[in-house]
């Protein structure tokens, strides 16, 4: 089978996402690219994924046209195309609908940063991508649009995106935003929020970047 590994790889972070809550039912999508075919691995339409079998999985190139794989693929599939056209450092893209993160981007605030791990990840706020409806062209654009170089999004009135080097890193920090939210929104009912200042932020970010060697 075609990237039997890869497809392997994303069933087990989807089922570990579901464990986590980070998506409830089938509210999300998974992708990973593999780098020796450039092709991409993603997540079929609302399948329950404690019955996913890696033949399951679609396997598209970066322009979504199918080279393996029946099922129906990801309705949000141009949108994970899309990101893997403009940024040749990512390999890995989840998009969830975790609690916390969804919260904060249906709000007219902006996600404060508040914990180191998400200042060391994204260096800085998230941004949050205007509203479009789910599975359009025009979500994909405006999601690329606001990610630019970072590596998190909150979708207005809708969920979190977040990218990496691979899929492990794309999870790790979609766990990262969601914990970080969660944090914030706390802190934010307790009282004044002590938001970490900008060049903290982009010291951490500097420090982890040079520590892992990425
Ligand atoms: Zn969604």
């Amino acid at each position: 089978m075609l990237l039997e590994k890869q497809r392997v790889e994303l069933i087990r972070f989807l089922l570990k996402a579901q464990e986590m809550g980070l998506i409830p039912l089938t509210f999300g999508n998974f992708s990973l690219r593999d780098k020796e075919t450039g092709y991409v691995c993603i997540s079929p339409s609302g399948m329950d994924y404690q019955e996913l079998k890696p033949e399951d999985i679609v396997v598209v190139d970066v322009n979504g046209k199918v080279i393996d794989g029946t099922r129906k693929y990801s309705i949000e599939t141009p949108m994970h195309c899309m990101i893997y056209r403009k940024r040749a450092d990512v390999n890995g893209v989840c998009h969830t609908h975790s609690v916390f993160a969804t919260a904060w981007a249906s709000t007219e605030l902006k996600l404060p940063v508040v914990v180191a791990e998400l200042a060391a990840l994204v260096g800085g706020k998230i941004d949050t991508a205007p509203y479009q409806p789910m599975g359009t062209m025009e979500l994909a654009e405006t999601v690329v649009a606001t990610l630019k170089e970072q590596d998190a999004v909150l979708m207005a009135n809708h969920g979190l995106l977040t990218v990496g080097v691979d899929l492990a890193t794309a999870f790790k920090n979609a766990v990262i935003v969601e914990e970080g939210a969660k944090v914030a929104y706390y802190a934010h009912n307790i009282g004044k929020v002590k938001v970490m200042p900008d060049e903290e932020c982009h010291r951490l970010r500097q420090w982890i970047i040079n520590k892992y060697g990425q």
